[in-house]
């Protein structure tokens, strides 16, 4: 659905200037700004995909992946179309790139449903719900209301005065860190990076639970000088933001080779020296899976693909030796 867009300035020949993400798009009548779902009618800025739900579907919690928000759980995961960033790499570039069929969904039929469906919590994903700003404020609100939960899974790509609009609705994110350098950031997402950073200290400090993705790609991201600023990065922010290192497979436009699980093994063991908690995805391997209590090294946490199994954790505290961890239960 077509809905007046927030965030952006009419100008005196017609254009507009979208204020919602770093891109600050100006778009010209009959136009549409870099994401492909904000587009300029007469002097008017619509979002094209309001209420447009391309995925919905109920997800573990680990899948996002969230292992330190209600571990164990499973969620009410609904998505879109349109995307601000252009990764070659983007594992859902048929909804982030493309315009596949959709469903019209109203905020209070996706809080009815997560309702219905038993869901803890609502998480805004698959594609990029920061240029789905309109629809996941008004469902975020709703759903608070509610007394349900809201999580993003974002680029973190997005203008502090929006963000901080959305921050006192949104209970959690995993923020995708996509390297440390701002020239990766311009060649694949064609971004910046520092708009990103912006969004993990900001959501922290505001009291959100904060999680780290990391994709590493051969030869892109991968040395271990930039894995190890990338790490120096989380800890400047908090030592116990739980940090997810996911191996690369080719898709979209990017067929170069996987990467060598030696590389994920160097990054967990990186990580491992100054942060509380480091993961491996996309690996099969159980190392780097599970929860390891950081005092006693207890597994807190037991991870076998998406069986939890959380009976060494009481609320969050190491049933060992009583250290609280960063987990919310
Ligand atoms: S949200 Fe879309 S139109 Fe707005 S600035 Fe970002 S890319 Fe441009």
């Amino acid at each position: 659905m077509k809905k007046e867009a927030l965030y952006y300035k009419k100008n005196e020949d017609g254009s507009v200037q979208c204020l919602l993400c770093p891109h600050n798009c100006r778009i010209n009548n009959s136009k549409a700004g870099v994401c492909r779902i904000r587009k300029n009618t007469d002097g008017t800025l619509y979002t094209l995909n309001y209420g447009e739900v391309t995925s919905i579907a109920l997800d573990p919690i680990e899948k996002k992946p969230l292992y330190h928000f209600y571990p164990g759980t499973v969620v009410l995961s609904a998505g879109t179309f349109g995307c601000n960033f252009k990764c070659e790499f983007c594992q859902n570039w048929e909804i982030s790139q493309g315009t596949p069929p959709s469903q019209f969904i109203t905020p209070e039929n996706l809080v009815e449903t997560a309702i219905r469906e038993d869901s803890f919590a609502i998480a805004y994903t698959y594609s990029e719900p920061m240029v789905w700003f309109e629809y996941v404020l008004e469902s975020a609100k709703l759903a608070r209301e509610k007394g349900l939960k809201n999580i993003l899974v974002t680029n973190g790509y997005i203008n502090q005065e929006p963000l901080m609009e959305l921050i006192p609705v949104i209970d959690a994110m995993n923020i995708d860190l996509k390297g440390i350098k701002n020239e990766f950031y311009k060649e694949h997402p064609r971004g910046s990076i520092d708009p990103v950073l912006e969004t993990i200290k900001t959501s922290f400090k505001k009291g959100v639970h904060v999680e780290v993705t990391n994709l590493i790609i051969p030869g892109d991201n991968d040395t271990k000088e930039e894995l190890e600023e990338l790490v120096d990065f989380i800890v400047s922010v908090s030592k116990d933001i739980p940090v997810h290192f996911s191996r690369y497979f080719p898709h979209y436009k990017m067929d170069k080779d996987p990467t060598p699980e030696s590389t994920m093994f160097m990054a967990k063991e990186i990580g491992d020296k100054k942060l509380s908690y480091v993961y491996l995805g996309n690996i099969w391997s159980d190392h780097g899976s599970d929860t390891l209590c950081p005092k006693c090294g207890n597994i807190s946490i037991s991870r076998k693909g998406y069986m939890i199994d959380t009976k060494n954790l009481n609320k969050g505290i190491c049933k060992k030796c009583g250290f609280k961890l960063n987990i919310i239960t």
